[in-house]
């Protein structure tokens, strides 16, 4: 690394403090680098796991987190939560192609997250959703 000393002032930070103030990265750039995602580890409805490499992982703009199987057949598409659609969760790179960003350098999370409805409420709240486009929800 050609600048330990100044990297190692952001060790210990979670994703979200994560400041992108390294040597490569210009300042304004701040904000966008605060923007990732968390990369949560676990479908809310199966609990199946779904690392940061997973390629079925399902999100929602607000990164509510599904398999894709869930997302298809349990929830046609409807977010329990917010009843947006979803798209599939962009894989962050294992290996450093940049300096700083990679999944080593912005750890996903480790909060485990579940369903916070009652599944007969979901599937009433997916029913009355899933014909109407995302885009006109
Ligand atoms: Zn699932
Ligand atoms: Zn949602």
């Amino acid at each position: 690394m050609k600048h330990p000393g100044r990297m190692a002032q952001f060790e210990g930070n979670s994703a979200f403090a994560f400041s992108g103030r390294f040597a490569m990265m210009p300042e304004q750039s701040n904000d966008e680098t605060t923007m990732a995602l968390q990369l949560r580890p676990n479908c809310e409805y199966c609990d199946k796991d779904l690392p940061p490499s997973a390629t079925d992982a399902r999100i929602c703009s607000y990164e509510c987190t599904f398999c894709a199987d869930c997302a298809d057949t349990r929830l046609h598409n409807v977010c329990p939560n917010c009843g947006g659609g979803f798209e599939r969760r962009p894989i962050r790179p294992a290996t450093e192609r940049r300096p700083g960003v990679c999944v080593t350098k912005q750890l996903p999370s480790d909060k485990r997250v579940h369903l916070k409805y009652p599944l007969d409420d979901i599937a009433a709240h997916c029913a009355s959703l899933r014909d109407i486009p995302p885009q006109e929800r």
